[in-house]
């Protein structure tokens, strides 16, 4: 009797491992074509939901030593959301923007009537200062840890904007997003921060992965 139980136990775990990797190829072969990502837009980063390219150690050739990052990819999409255009980041950032679009900010998105089919990226690696001023800390922008997000469009074919629709038509749902992206990034900066964010939201993973540094 045991015997025929723990055979059964082989059988159906062999064959859920059989049809996961089926649905795996083929969610990568479908976002690839909704989005038209080339054949060499691939999974990265060791998960099969973050689809992009690995490129070289970027900033290497900065004037400030302290920009730059290296397990560097541009990422096209997470978890079947397209980022437009592809950002840049360490492969830890891509993990974690792929968590934000499965778990955070999609579900979100669902349970008010919408999908998120592509957020739309506003800032990626940039060797610069926080808010670009002189003599300031350096941005996580220039670490790649941070990406800024300008807008979102749906699966309704609506895209809402942090410029026009944080308020009034749209603003339920931007601050809704808003709010659910501050439970997994380190820092989440939106226009309630400051008057540097009244057009993107900021996201990033500045410490260790986790929720809370900072939401505004
Ligand atoms: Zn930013």
């Amino acid at each position: 009797m045991q015997r025929i139980i723990l055979l059964g136990l082989v059988i159906a775990v062999l064959a859920s491992c059989g049809r996961k990797e089926r649905e795996d190829t083929v969610t990568v072969d479908a976002v690839r074509a909704q989005f038209g990502f080339a054949s060499d837009v691939v999974p990265i980063c060791g998960s099969d939901s973050i689809l992009g390219k690995r490129i070289p150690d970027v900033g290497q050739a900065s004037p400030n030593p302290g920009c730059g990052f290296n397990d560097a990819v541009r990422v096209y999409a997470v978890s079947g959301i397209e980022l437009s255009p592809p950002a840049r980041m360490q492969c830890r950032t891509a993990r974690i923007t792929n968590s934000w679009a499965r778990n955070h900010i999609q579900p979100e998105a669902i349970s008010r009537g919408d999908a998120i089919v592509t957020a739309h990226v506003a800032a990626d690696y940039s060797c610069r200062t926080r808010n670009h001023k002189k003599g300031a800390r350096l941005s996580e922008h220039a670490k790649g840890t941070a990406i800024d997000i300008k807008a979102f469009t749906f699966a309704s074919g609506k895209r809402l904007s942090v410029l026009d629709n944080w308020r009034g038509e749209g603003g339920r749902m931007m601050q809704a997003l808003f709010r659910a992206s501050c439970r997994i990034w380190h820092t989440a900066i939106g226009p309630e921060g400051d008057r540097y964010h009244l057009d993107h939201f900021h996201f990033d993973a500045a410490r260790a992965y986790g929720p809370g540094g900072y939401c505004r």
